[in-house]
């Protein structure tokens, strides 16, 4: 009998398992919807232009790969708590924030996890339902409970689909104080669909009145409304005295997936306090794995601290940002064009990158198995996998299984 005998085999990752059953389909018009990845036009992973002159320069004065700091790259962390706060902030002037570079976001939400548990492990963990689906899994591998608040209703807006907000703000208030309520910063993953600045405001008077945690996912800043924009939720919390954890990815917007760059930043009611916070950071990191790795911290602070490639990749994210809602508008017209009958405009309401379309199960199991058109069982469509060569097909397909 082997030492492994008794390990049972896990279930497959939906959204990787669907990318596996996507590779393998022998399809030529097959479409990946699935995967949360942003593809230009043509149809493919950009490498964006801010990121090759950074490279290009670093390449010309190419520099030994020693150890980072535990908590990263310095100016990589200026760079994170400038775009998360805003620059000149008083979080950031008065030294309340503690920012530590990530293995990408889930390493921000894995470091804030390990560290909650220590602080308070009987705590429970409220997720939004829907919600990122690593988000259970992650929190419950802390050691955490996690449970839910309500937050997408199908039968909302006349049966469109949309956020149930007293059912949201109901679940929060009925929370035990010390409980940690992750929130999708902006760009809900996987409806599409966020609340408005007002809603937030009264998110974050629940969370202030019931003693919360809040826990702010900010996987997609700049792919909302822009940079600062989807960045002022931070600052309604930050105005209500708040003190709150954000975790940071730049996997989208820098394009730059597989070299995960995050974030964890923890907001402090003072300096002093910021100070004893990253040094148990520290000690998380250090006991996970040991330091960051060098190159995409490298080239995120190279292009957040130069103020022409800083430039450069804010054209870059506002041209994906662009794309993205031009392909939500062609769906919603590719639609109604292939002959759906039923209103699909809510798609062009949602943002972000993806959308929740509203189609059953069964109809994105025969979207897939028919068309070679894949999305999540749950109706999740990526919109930023579209493009003018995919689009029609994708409309006829979803039109005859509507
Ligand atoms: N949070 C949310 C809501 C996400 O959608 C994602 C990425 N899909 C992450 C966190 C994790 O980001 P990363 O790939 O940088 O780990």
């Amino acid at each position: 009998m082997s030492f492994f005998s008794a390990v049972e085999m896990a279930p497959r990752d939906p959204i990787l398992g669907l990318n596996e059953q996507f590779n393998a389909d022998t399809n030529p018009a097959k479409v990946n919807l699935g995967v949360g990845v942003y593809f230009d036009a043509n149809g493919k992973l950009p490498l964006l232009q801010c990121v090759q002159a950074a490279e290009k320069t670093m390449s010309q004065d190419p520099k030994a790969r020693g150890y980072l700091p535990i908590d990263g790259i310095a100016a990589y962390d200026a760079g994170v708590k400038a775009l998360v706060f805003g620059e000149g902030s008083e979080p950031i002037t008065s030294g309340r924030v503690a920012t530590v570079q990530a293995i990408g976001g889930t390493g921000g939400l894995k470091l804030g996890a390990d560290f909650l548990k220590k602080l308070n492990p009987s705590a429970k963990v409220l997720i939004s339902d829907p919600s990122w689906e690593n988000h259970r899994a992650l929190f419950t591998n802390a050691g955490f409970t996690v449970e839910s608040y309500r937050y997408f209703n199908q039968a909302a807006n006349g049966g469109k689909g949309g956020v149930d907000f007293d059912g949201m703000l109901a679940d929060l208030k009925a929370a035990a104080p010390g409980t940690v309520a992750v929130l999708h910063a902006c760009c809900h993953n996987p409806t599409g669909y966020d609340i408005s600045p007002a809603q937030w405001d009264q998110v974050v008077a629940v969370v202030k009145a019931k003693g919360l945690v809040p826990f702010l996912d900010m996987a997609y800043q700049g792919f909302g409304y822009g940079l600062k924009e989807d960045g002022a939720v931070i600052a309604q919390f930050v105005a209500a005295g708040l003190t709150f954890f954000v975790s940071t990815s730049f996997s989208k917007s820098f394009s730059l997936y597989g070299e995960r760059v995050g974030a964890l930043s923890v907001l402090c009611e003072s300096k002093e306090e910021a100070d004893r916070v990253l040094s148990q950071l520290k000690i998380v990191i250090r006991t996970n794995y040991s330091n960051p790795p060098t190159h995409g911290g490298a080239v995120v602070a190279a292009v957040l601290s130069n103020p022409t490639l800083r430039a450069q990749w804010e054209q870059e994210l506002g041209e994906m940002r662009v794309r993205i809602k031009a392909m939500r508008q062609k769906l919603v017209d590719g639609l109604k064009a292939a002959g759906v009958q039923q209103d699909m405009s809510f798609i062009t309401t949602q943002i972000g990158m993806f959308s929740y379309s509203g189609l059953s199960k069964d109809q994105m199991v025969r979207l897939r198995n028919e068309f070679g058109v894949y999305g999540t069982d749950t109706g999740r469509m990526c919109v930023a996998a579209l493009n003018e060569k995919n689009i029609d097909y994708v409309c006829a397909s979803i039109a005859k299984v509507i």
